[in-house]
């Protein structure tokens, strides 16, 4: 059965969606049949592997109307990735959502149907703690945590380390923390070695060895639609990207 991972933190701007799809496509280029979850009404995921925002049906069939997941899934231009898009109206699920009793549940309801045809099945969160996320944490059965070493890089994870605590407890007893990923490093800085000494420091054991450094190329993919081992196969943030692949499946 494949493992779900989560990539949250209800902070914007700290690399969620580049992780998503970046170690989405390393996987896939390591062999795996690997499905990339799209659950960010912005689309960033769905847009930066090449597929449009308006796509039907998407995630926002699913969880809403509790549409087939299996009609959702597409292919991308990378061998072994499919994706499951989003769409801007999936800004309207988390309002609908906490109306419907047992919504917390859906996406991980739509994914037992198709997670067994994928090794990996990744999900790109939106910067939030709000349904969407619930939902994903929920239906995940690992979470990577992007942590930008930037200042106030520890503000919000307590937060999101409660909320972890609670879906645990609550409603999904599986969820294990896979890592914090430290990304966006630029270790000439003495704020970013600073910061990465203190995450470490405060989370011994729960941080990823491979950190993830700012890099242009990893910047710029999106834009081309496409993955960085896709752009700018050796680039150091292609490199960093496949070391993370492969502790992330070394620990599967
Ligand atoms: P999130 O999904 O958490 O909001 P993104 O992955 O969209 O964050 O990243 C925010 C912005 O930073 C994007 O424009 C992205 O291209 C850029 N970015 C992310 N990681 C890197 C990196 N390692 N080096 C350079 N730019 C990056
Ligand atoms: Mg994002």
């Amino acid at each position: 059965m494949g493992t779900i991972y989560a990539i949250a933190n209800q902070k914007g701007g700290v690399g969620k969606t580049t992780t998503a799809v970046n170690v989405a496509a390393c996987i896939a280029e390591a062999g795996y049949e690997t499905l990339l979850v799209d659950i960010d009404p912005q689309a960033n995921a769905t847009v930066g592997l090449g597929l449009a925002k308006d796509l039907e049906p998407s995630i926002y069939d699913v969880i809403s109307v509790e549409a087939d997941a299996a009609a959702a899934i597409r292919p991308s231009d990378i061998e072994r990735l499919s994706v499951l898009p989003a769409s801007p109206d999936l800004a309207g699920a988390n309002m609908e959502l906490p109306r419907l009793p047992g919504s917390e549940g859906r996406l991980r309801d739509a994914l037992a149907a198709v997670r067994d045809d994928y090794a990996f099945v990744i999900l790109d969160c939106p910067p939030s703690l709000g349904p969407l996320t619930v939902n994903a944490l929920v239906a995940a059965d690992r979470v990577i945590v992007p942590v930008q070493t930037e200042y106030l890089a520890l503000e919000g994870l307590a937060g999101l380390l409660d909320t972890l605590a609670l879906v645990q407890r609550e409603l999904n007893p599986r969820l294990t923390i896979a890592g914090m990923l430290l990304t966006m490093h630029d270790g000439r800085t003495r704020l970013a070695r600073d910061v990465e000494r203190e995450v470490r420091e405060h989370f011994p054991s729960l941080v990823f060895d491979t950190v993830i450094p700012r890099n242009v190329r990893i910047g710029e993919a999106p834009s081309y639609g496409l993955p960085v081992i896709h752009h700018d196969p050796h680039c150091s943030g292609a490199d960093a990207y496949f070391e993370l692949a492969k502790e992330v499946a070394a620990r599967a």
